[in-house]
Order: C-alpha cells, then structure tokens, then sequence
C-alpha cells in the first residue's frame, strides 16, 4: 500500500462526482467511465472509488480481490458496449505511459486493429 496522500486524486473527484464522467458501470467499490480521450471506439477506465494504490502491481499485492472485481466490471463493459472480447492494459510507470497514479484498467474494444495508448 503506497502513504496517504494529501490531495484525492482525480479519479477519487470522479468517483465522488466532483469532476464529471460518462459513467458506464459503478459496484460498491469500482467506477466505469468513458476515457475523455479515446484510442479505441469503446475506451473505458475502470478503477477502484478510492486511490489507495498507485498502480496494478501494489493492488495485486494488497488486494487481490478487488484486482478481480476490476476484471470482471471490464468484462461486463465489455458484454455491454461490444461484442465481449476487449485489451484491458495497465500503463505501470510514468515511462510506460502512466500519467493517473490511482490503479486503472483502460477497457479497449471495437475496431482494436489500430488501437495504441502509446499516443502516436
Ligand atoms: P494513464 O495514462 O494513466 O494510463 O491513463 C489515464 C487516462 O485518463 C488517460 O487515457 C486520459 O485520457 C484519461 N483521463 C485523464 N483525465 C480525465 C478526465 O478528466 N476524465 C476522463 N473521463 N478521463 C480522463
């Protein structure tokens, strides 16, 4: 578990509805919204309500479960807004193209032949 922080982090004021989203899914402990930016016809961000870990490696460590709660609201978005199959990835590092440090999974699908979160 990474220390407290003294600010939320965006996705915590886009759990708690202070910052706006399209919401596609919501469990007691994990959101589903829309990427403000999308590199897919389906790009969804799904990630736990509060910012406890800062990436998937420190959520695999101290919460499994919720790492599988994660997974199955990806595959439900997926059921919902496309045909079931989907790339689910977990940008882990500022050089991996991480720039959200509160653990995200990107659902990506629909028409994925030319799909990139490198940004190129
Ligand atoms: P990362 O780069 O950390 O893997 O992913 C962060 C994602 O959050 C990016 O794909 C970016 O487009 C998305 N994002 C950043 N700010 C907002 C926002 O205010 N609203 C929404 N819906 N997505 C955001």
């Amino acid at each position: 578990m990474t220390e407290s922080r003294a600010e939320p982090t965006l996705f915590e004021r886009i759990a708690a509805r202070e910052i706006p989203a399209s919401f596609v899914a919501e469990t007691d402990r994990v959101i589903a919204f829309r990427d403000i930016a999308p590199k897919a016809p389906v790009h969804v961000v799904v990630t736990p309500k509060a910012g406890t870990y800062r990436d998937v490696v420190e959520l695999a460590e101290g919460d499994p479960g919720l790492l599988a709660e994660l997974v199955a609201v990806a595959r439900s978005v997926a059921e919902e807004l496309s045909d079931g199959q989907f790339r689910l990835v977990f940008n882990t590092g500022a050089a991996a193209g991480q720039t959200v440090f509160h653990v995200h999974a990107h659902v990506l699908a629909g028409g994925l032949e030319e799909a990139t979160l490198a940004g190129e």
